[in-house]
């Protein structure tokens, strides 16, 4: 098996594995994976079921130009701005999973109200401004990505210290070092959103963790200072 059908495997397993994981309904949601100057990603609109992974699309990261009988997902201008951006990112999953979806349609970035959040992002997990009507009238995949990258910029955040965003009125963009850590990572947006909305049902004024308990988690599991496991 070539290099790029072991990659089409992994991406189709993931974009089946987004639905096992209750992450999306129907064919909602995408994941691709970076291979050297292309995206392998899911075929637009397509029931997984009635396919098998060589249906997965390549697409150029520098120009979106791609050969397939199929089209790719309309949500691959998005993936190829963070693609072209960040060079830490190989893999990126897009899911309307519900609880942290809910944050994104609310418009507010999920504080860090616990040591499960600070395990794995470093800040609050961020949201984008909402797009100007420009920006949803023309070429808005692309803008919704742009406007990520813009978000993490202004932020001054590192893609890896902080594996996913919500995008505003929308949902979640997540990514990692392959398709397994960016689906784990988009399945932990959604955990941290459902315990996030709990935490502030029963006790709306819960106040953000401290600093110093957020970076010992952080760090403890990411970087150089890392501990945690076996490894
Ligand atoms: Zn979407």
């Amino acid at each position: 098996m070539t290099e790029l059908d072991r990659i089409k495997q992994n991406v189709y397993k993931a974009n089946t594995d987004l639905v096992k994981k209750k992450l999306v309904i129907q064919s909602f949601g995408n994941v691709s994976e970076r291979f050297n100057h292309q995206c392998i990603i899911k075929p637009s609109g397509i029931e997984l079921n009635s396919t098998q992974y060589t249906s997965m699309v390549t697409v150029n990261i520098d120009d979106g130009k791609y050969k397939s009988p199929l089209k790719p997902s309309s949500d691959t201008p998005t993936h190829i701005e963070l693609y072209k951006k960040f060079s830490d990112i190989q893999s990126i999953v897009h899911t309307h999973s519900i609880f942290a979806t809910s944050w994104a349609q609310s418009g507010l970035a999920i504080p860090c109200v616990g040591t499960t959040h600070a395990d794995y992002w470093s800040s609050d997990i961020p949201i984008t401004r909402v797009l100007t009507k420009n920006e949803v009238e023309n070429e808005y995949e692309k803008n919704t990505g742009i406007v990520i990258v813009e978000t993490l910029l202004k932020l001054k955040i590192d893609v890896l210290t902080c594996p996913g965003i919500l995008v505003n009125n929308h949902g979640v963009f997540a990514w990692g070092k392959s398709s397994e850590e960016a689906l784990n990572n988009a399945e932990l947006i959604e955990y941290i959103s459902e315990m996030a909305y709990k935490t502030m049902m029963i006790n709306p004024n819960t106040k953000p963790i401290n600093k110093h308990l957020q970076k010992k988690h952080f760090n403890r599991k990411n970087g150089d200072e890392k501990y945690y496991g076996q490894n």
